[in-house]
């Protein structure tokens, strides 16, 4: 690209970010036509070209899958992710390769290339519904949200439908159904215990995960290169059958092949220019990661999406004349009521039952329990409540003594285990002013730009969700007759949920929040936040799918106000 004309350096959008949200962004705006730039700080990471493990065997690698201590050792926080692994760590930002301040622990599980964390996650996804929406409202922690379920479930639908969720219409009002392709299933322990738990309790549900796979391909899929997920269960190595939704397998191909879209990698935002006399942001200044040069790009309309703490961050480093504490920051809130989820709990047990069936092959998903605490009124000593994981597995149990024949044909010919059975929380959090991320006031990066540092604490309200999730859970595993139950609180720091919100939060009031219903900033119009920065409170559900939603709706919104000149 000849990046000495300012001309050729102005698009008509920019995307800071090439990850799950950026890469809706990019699809929306080039398939209507929009020349966009979309600026990524890591590398290009093309789908299957670029997955080098995929196809990798167990005993191809090096370390057997696991990494040896030494990198354990030099990359304490990423070694908390249960995905830091030898097939996958490649994706993975490595702990002193960008450094944070933690005035607090704050895990940060990064990945910095092209697709960002979506080629890492766990792909459940799950909407919200009106009970989510409305929690702040109703117990007045946090400002109302400025949208509700009616405002997103169209483009709920618009973004299921390419992406491609497997998942059951349960029929739950406060969980609801989706476009779904094919259900995965539940084993015959976890249907046990859904239809106990159905017979125990009026308002709790066991259903099977509503994940991103293509389990039926569709038109749309097939269009993208994309075919039936194989259950291999490899996905965070990127899936040369396209059968999980990634930036690299859908969005950003899409986005390519219209022709509008440039992706620079090595890109660095450095921040957002605005300009005085027009009262508009015209541009971003970045850096290029190699040469360190500093260069400017255009464009009438800028989407935010670096994920959550970055986006904050980049926004928090947008200083002017005009907004000398960081782009749309007049009342002093960017930054703050940063919330999370709170993953700490867990909690195991056996059941000694269906002893006639196994596990056959590999299940790249689990079982679902929505949030069942005050979703219609408040009924515990704790504000908001919990969803939690359920899944259930038999392993084989090896008998280690003796030596020689005796020994290898005992480990040759394991007896199969009880079934195993487990649970994880998902846990609300609430956003609080005391939970902020802010600009270091001294430290910098290689590039010159501040370093985050983040100041994000569990509360007395996360104690009693794990405690209620722990009694409630024991109760629900008792009466399902599960044996050895066991409760583990991992006192892991926020943060290892990798579902970082708010800081850029939406809401009615510019007094009170940054972002209006349409995530443009109050005090900014041409600028938008999509991903999790613009969250308002966090519900229990796994965020992404709404950052895609909230992307895509933003992105409709900003291309109607562009025809009409208003942007
Ligand atoms: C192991 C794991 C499991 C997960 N499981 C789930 C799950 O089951 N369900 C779910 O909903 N979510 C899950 N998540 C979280 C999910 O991955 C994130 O919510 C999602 O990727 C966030 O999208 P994003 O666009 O905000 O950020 P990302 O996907 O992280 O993309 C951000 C991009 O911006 C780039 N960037 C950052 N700063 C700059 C800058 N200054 N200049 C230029 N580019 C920049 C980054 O390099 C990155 O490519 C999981 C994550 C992990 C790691
Ligand atoms: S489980 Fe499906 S999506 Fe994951 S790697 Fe296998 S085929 Fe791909």
């Amino acid at each position: 690209m000849n990046i000495d004309s300012a001309s050729d350096r102005t698009f008509e959008v920019i995307v800071i970010g090439s990850g799950m949200s950026g890469g809706w962004a990019a699809k929306e705006f080039t398939e209507k036509g929009l020349k966009t730039l979309v600026l990524e700080r890591g590398r290009d990471v093309k789908h299957n070209k670029d997955y080098p493990t995929t196809n990798m065997n167990p005993w191809e690698f090096e370390h057997r899958g696991r990494l040896p201590l030494e990198v354990e050792q030099a990359n304490p926080i990423a070694s908390r992710c249960y995905a830091f692994r030898e097939d996958a760590a490649h994706f993975f930002v490595k702990d002193d390769e960008h450094p944070y301040v933690q005035e607090k622990p704050f895990d940060w599980i990064r990945g910095y290339q092209v697709g960002g964390k979506s080629l890492l996650w766990a792909r459940q996804t799950q909407r919200w519904s009106d009970f989510d929406f409305e929690g702040p409202a109703r117990d007045g922690f946090a400002v109302d949200w400025p949208i509700r379920y009616k405002d997103i479930a169209p483009w709920y639908s618009y973004v299921e439908k390419f992406a491609g969720i497997s998942g059951n219409k349960d029929g739950i009002p406060e969980l609801p159904d989706g476009e779904f392709l094919k259900p995965m299933e539940l084993t015959c322990v976890e249907k046990y215990f859904k239809e106990n738990v159905a017979k125990e309790y009026k308002n709790r549900h066991v259903i099977i995960g509503r994940c991103a796979h293509v389990t039926d391909p569709q038109p749309i899929h097939i269009e993208q290169g994309r075919t039936k997920c194989q259950h291999r269960n490899l996905c965070q190595r990127g899936c040369p059958f396209g059968g999980y939704f990634s930036s690299n397998s859908s969005t950003i191909p899409w986005a390519e092949k219209t022709g509008h879209m440039t992706l620079r990698p090595y890109s660095v935002v450095h921040s957002i220019i605005y300009d005085e006399q027009k009262g508009k942001a015209v541009g971003v200044r970045v850096i290029d990661s190699h040469s360190k040069e500093m260069i400017e790009y255009y464009a009438r309309v800028i989407f935010v999406n670096a994920a959550a703490l970055n986006t904050n961050l980049v926004l928090l480093n947008s200083t002017s004349h005009r907004f000398p504490k960081g782009l749309g920051n007049d009342n002093g809130l960017l930054g703050k009521y940063f919330a999370f989820h709170n993953y700490r709990g867990r909690i195991s047990a056996e059941y000694d039952g269906f002893k006639e069936f196994t596990t056959d092959g590999t299940r790249p998903n689990g079982g679902y329990i929505p949030r069942f605490r005050n979703v219609r009124k408040q009924e515990t000593d704790f504000l908001r409540g919990y969803a939690a994981g359920f899944s259930s597995f038999r392993s084989k149990d090896h008998d280690t003594e003796g030596l020689g024949t005796d020994l290898k044909d005992k480990l040759l010919h394991g007896k199969l285990s009880n079934w195993k059975v487990g649970s994880h929380v998902m846990g609300e959090t609430i956003p609080k002013e005391t939970n902020y991320v802010a600009l270091d006031e001294t430290k910098k990066d290689e590039w010159g730009i501040p370093l985050l540092k983040t100041s994000v604490d569990y509360d007395d309200n996360d104690e009693k969700i794990l405690k209620d999730f722990f009694e409630q859970f024991t109760e629900m595993y008792t009466k399902a007759g599960f044996t050895n139950i066991k409760t583990h609180d991992s006192k892991q720091a926020p943060g290892l949920d990798i579902h970082e919100m708010g800081g850029v939060r939406m809401g009615k009031d510019p007094k009170t929040s940054l972002l209006n219903e349409w995530n443009q900033l109050h005090a900014c119009k041409n600028v938008f936040v999509t991903d999790g920065a613009c969250m308002t409170s966090t519900s229990t559900q796994n965020p992404s799918l709404t950052y895609m939603a909230l992307t895509a709706r933003a992105a409709d919104y900003a291309m109607k106000e562009m025809t009409k000149k208003n942007l």
